[in-house]
């Protein structure tokens, strides 16, 4: 497996966004964030490049994606909560997290909240 293919499978498949009193719609992460670009096609995404950063009770990747439909860059933040809402009666119990995904352009700029995976 080469380390793009890694890198695929860093990026969760469907994230969830939570609309106002009408619930959760699944989107694809398989798509450009960037604007005037409708690209949804997997072949055309190339995760490149990954950033790495680990804080006290969350974990944040920063996935590089290069577009090959708009010839552009954008990034996927994906911050995972570590340890929310533990357990305390059970140790052995697997602490629970949750994921926040947010769009960047390519200079960090942020292009908005997706949602949650
Ligand atoms: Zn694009």
């Amino acid at each position: 497996m080469s380390d793009k293919e890694d890198l695929r499978l860093e990026i969760p498949s469907y994230a969830f966004i939570a609309l106002a009193r009408r619930g959760m719609e699944k989107i694809s992460l398989d798509q450009c964030f960037l604007k005037d670009c409708d690209n949804e096609d997997p072949e055309l995404l190339e995760p490149f490049k990954k950033e790495e950063n680990e804080e006290d009770l969350k974990l944040i990747k920063k996935i590089y994606i290069k577009c090959k439909k708009c010839n552009r860059i954008f990034i996927l933040k994906l911050e995972i909560l570590k340890k929310v809402a533990k357990s305390t009666k059970d140790k052995d119990e697997e602490a629970l997290s949750m994921g926040l995904v947010h769009a960047l352009d390519e200079n960090g700029e942020n292009l908005g909240h997706i949602g949650y995976f």
